[in-house]
């Protein structure tokens, strides 16, 4: 993993970084390695403490916001990555426990973003990674519309008005960097059998973002495919299904995104696949 961060050698600047779904998984994952947790890199304590000096992605002064509904996960993720840093006041972290398939949720994550202001603030760097799997049935299981709409909220719409409301919140303007990440998949592209649901958010999520990317030029916008990960996600699919895919750490994919977030040099709207990078 820090082979592939140490060769990319920038950093992400003095960023506001918005995180959904940063209680586990990929967003967890992806938290700890922008901020360079001691524990993940697994070295003596004083090699560790030197490589984070040298490694930090956020400059100081740099905010983390981290949305997910388990308000418990997200305190413990602020402590771990707290524990890593040496000087805690380089890094305010703010934990919004909010629901994003609800309309309160979402402006509870926007508006807390919105308090932390932008003074000194040189990139808004918003990572929309909150999903859910939905139902694995066949076509004709969903007619149920008040079903179907409530996992197009929280998978679809919410990203949406997330993504807008933060916009507004802290407009794109020369001089300050916007980067938007779509958690995207494999399945936005290919159909697969049993998965209406979520092969249609994440076709959706995709156009939605290529529409902002054609639409604001000072916004760069990325639907990455994080690949097969070890998340409770594909404990799920495994439980349901009974498949098993091979799996790769959470790391590793959080890895490859950050490395190309802080090379910077992909086209705005791309869409990049784990296997790929
Ligand atoms: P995960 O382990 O299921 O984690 C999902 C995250 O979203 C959790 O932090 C969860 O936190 C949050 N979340 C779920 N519902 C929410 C809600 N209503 N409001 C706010 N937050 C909510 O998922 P993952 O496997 O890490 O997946 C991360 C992203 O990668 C997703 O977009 C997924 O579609 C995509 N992806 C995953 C894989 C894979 O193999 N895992 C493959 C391709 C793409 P709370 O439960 O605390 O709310």
């Amino acid at each position: 993993m820090s082979e592939v961060l140490q060769a990319s050698g920038s950093t992400l600047g003095r960023c506001m970084c918005i995180i959904t779904g940063a209680s586990k998984g990929f967003g967890r994952a992806l938290a700890l390695l922008v901020s360079t947790a001691v524990r993940s890199l697994g070295r003596r304590r004083d090699e560790v403490v030197r490589f984070l000096q040298a490694s930090r992605r956020l400059k100081p002064g740099s905010v983390l916001v981290l949305v997910a509904r388990s308000g418990l996960l997200l305190q413990e993720l602020k402590e771990e990555l707290l524990q890593g840093l040496q000087d805690v006041q380089d890094l305010s972290v703010c934990c919004t426990p909010a629901d994003l398939s609800t309309k309160g949720g979402v402006e509870d994550a926007v508006e807390v973003a919105r308090q932390q202001g932008l003074e000194g603030i040189e990139h808004v760097l918003l990572v929309n990674n909150a999903a859910s799997l939905g139902d694995i049935s066949p076509f004709e299981s969903f007619t149920e519309l008040d079903e179907v709409n409530s996992y197009l909220a929280l998978n679809v719409s919410s990203a949406l008005a997330l993504t807008a409301g933060v916009l507004r919140a802290f407009r794109p303007r020369a001089g300050l960097r916007w980067s938007v990440v779509n958690c995207s998949s494999a399945l936005a592209l290919r159909p697969l059998p049993s998965r209406v649901p979520y092969c249609t958010a994440k076709a959706a999520r995709e156009m939605m973002f290529r529409v902002l990317a054609a639409e604001n030029p000072n916004v760069k916008v990325l639907n990455y495919s994080p690949g097969p990960m070890d998340t409770e996600m594909q404990e799920q699919i495994q439980k349901l299904t009974g498949i098993q895919n091979h799996l790769y750490p959470c790391q590793e994919s959080a890895s490859k995104l950050l490395s190309v977030l802080l090379k910077d040099d992909f086209a705005t709207g791309s869409h990049l696949d784990f296997f790929d990078l």
